[in-house]
């Protein structure tokens, strides 16, 4: 039995100690010397000319916290064949070493919470708890997908070889969580991995991989790396990368789609993601399931809900309008060092498709909530509601990262379920009734990957809720990360009998 990590009471007096003194370490003053992470080759390490510079976006003046070296393209292909070459023997290990390899790991991770919760904090503007949810889900990973690795191994009459190298791209939104959740996967399967985290919020990874070092990966065997721009082409093309896990944008993964359409990725990519809320509902936890998930990590998830769509009886109630209001304006907004704030900084302050959002209306449509930025360069949005949203309306169709709610009426839950399954994406989607025909009628017709009923959309959970879309919000085999068959994938399976 799998028994996820539990993340920190904050309630508990201790741990608001521990907290205070993570920020303590984290929150940089402008006179700090910033640290250089170096790029990765192997077992070496150097520093480059060229690096990605950090900036505290909670902060209003500029802090820089660090600085990490780029890889340039002849280092990618250096790094490419020591992957492939796996002079740490990676692939010959047993099960039974990656898992206990990947337990320690898990354990080693434990340890450096505090740490990895600061660096969160610091460069990509997560909450604390924010923070902290994702290390305890990379410490699952850890253990669930090696665990799950053992029993695959288990079978009789098949032989299971890793593919060789893996290659992981990570978004920022999730920085410790979702890389983490990839190494584990690459590497409990007996791949070499090679991991390129998405630049902004590179140094929680490397901070994490430590972790994994430390348990007896061969620095070889797990290399993390932020590249030049010219060289990212180099890496995704490598033919010694045998399988992409991407987790980031559906541009992206179209992109090495038509670049190298001949290596298998898995990819778990956009969403624009709805509640419905029918008249049979609890309004209040309605309203409160559906704010929580639209505006906690400022609204930057895949899984986010986006869309509010409301029976039109409900819509049309004043007190329905009053709550959604008080709610969405009770949640405390500001920078990320004062712990009582749950919705923080985003992680640019340029994002265009908000930014189009938020400063146009559509015919038909009003602000209930309107939005506004709360410190002086624009990174913190206080959460938003629009109202009256129209199917066809920009609002309504694209995916915005940001803390910004949509929220639409319906005559029919025929009609609700229509209009969600006519959005281009298909990751994560709620429903609120109290009504049980209400649910079995939306759970059967509704196209998403991740169902929800009278809960929030986000926060899926190792093991209890494989995280996985289908539509624009996925590409590749559709296996879901977190679930029981994830690793399969990175490995080549061959029957003993057949083959003999
Ligand atoms: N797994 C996360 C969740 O369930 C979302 C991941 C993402 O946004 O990429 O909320």
């Amino acid at each position: 039995v799998m028994i996820n990590e539990q993340d920190t009471d904050f309630d508990r007096e201790c741990n608001q100690e521990w907290q205070r003194d993570i920020f303590k370490k984290w929150k940089k003053s402008p006179t700090d010397k910033p640290d250089i992470i170096p790029t990765q080759i192997g077992s070496k390490t150097v520093v480059n000319d060229s690096s990605y510079k950090y900036y505290d976006r909670s902060q209003d003046e500029d802090v820089e916290i660090c600085e990490m070296s780029k890889a340039n393209a002849d280092q990618v292909e250096e790094i490419v064949k020591i992957a492939a070459a796996d002079p740490g023997h990676w692939r010959d290990t047993t099960i039974e070493e990656r898992h206990k390899i990947m337990y320690d790991a898990a354990n080693r991770m434990g340890n450096l919470r505090g740490d990895l919760i600061g660096a969160m904090c610091a460069i990509t503007g997560k909450t604390v708890v924010e923070g902290d949810v994702e290390v305890s889900e990379g410490i699952d990973y850890c253990r669930f997908y090696t665990t799950s690795m053992k029993k695959f191994y288990a079978l009789k009459d098949v032989d299971i070889k890793a593919k060789g190298t893996v290659l992981v791209i990570s978004p920022w939104n999730f920085p410790c969580a979702i890389p983490c959740g990839g190494v584990v996967a690459g590497l409990a399967s007996g791949n070499t991995v090679i991991l390129k985290p998405a630049s902004v919020a590179a140094p929680v990874a490397w901070l994490f991989a430590k972790a994994f070092w430390d348990a007896g990966v061969p620095k070889e065997a797990l290399q993390v790396i932020i590249t030049e721009h010219d060289a990212l082409d180099k890496l995704t093309q490598a033919p010694e990368i045998k399988h992409i896990i991407l987790t980031g944008g559906t541009d992206t993964a179209q992109s090495i789609l038509r670049a190298k359409p001949t290596t298998p990725l898995s990819a778990e990519t956009g969403g624009k993601n709805a509640i419905i809320c029918t008249a049979s509902a609890d309004m209040d936890h309605a309203i409160m399931s559906a704010c929580h998930s639209a505006f906690s990590n400022a609204g930057q998830k895949c899984s986010a809900c986006s869309l509010f769509l409301v029976e039109r009886s409900v819509y049309e109630r004043e007190d329905f309008r009053e709550k959604l209001r008080d709610c969405a304006t009770s949640m405390k907004v500001g920078g990320v060092w004062n712990a009582g704030n749950v919705v923080g900084p985003m992680i640019t302050n340029h994002n265009e498709k908000l930014l189009h959002a938020i400063n146009n209306l559509e015919p038909g449509e009003s602000w209930l909530v309107p939005p506004h930025f709360v410190d002086k360069k624009s990174y913190i949005l206080a959460p938003s509601v629009k109202m009256g949203v129209s199917p066809q309306n920009y609002s309504f169709r694209t995916e915005l990262f940001g803390p910004m709610l949509s929220v639409a009426p319906f005559d029919t839950l025929e009609e609700a379920i229509n209009l969600v399954n006519g959005l281009d994406y298909g990751l994560t989607s709620g429903i609120q009734t109290l009504d049980e025909n209400e649910r079995h009628l939306w759970r059967d017709s509704i196209m998403a990957g991740n169902l929800y009923i009278n809960r929030g959309i986000t926060g899926a959970i190792v093991n209890r809720q494989p995280f996985g879309g289908m539509k624009l919000s996925a590409f590749g085999p559709g296996i879901k990360a977190g679930g029981p068959n994830y690793c399969q994938q990175f490995t080549i399976i061959t029957d003993k009998a057949g083959s003999k």
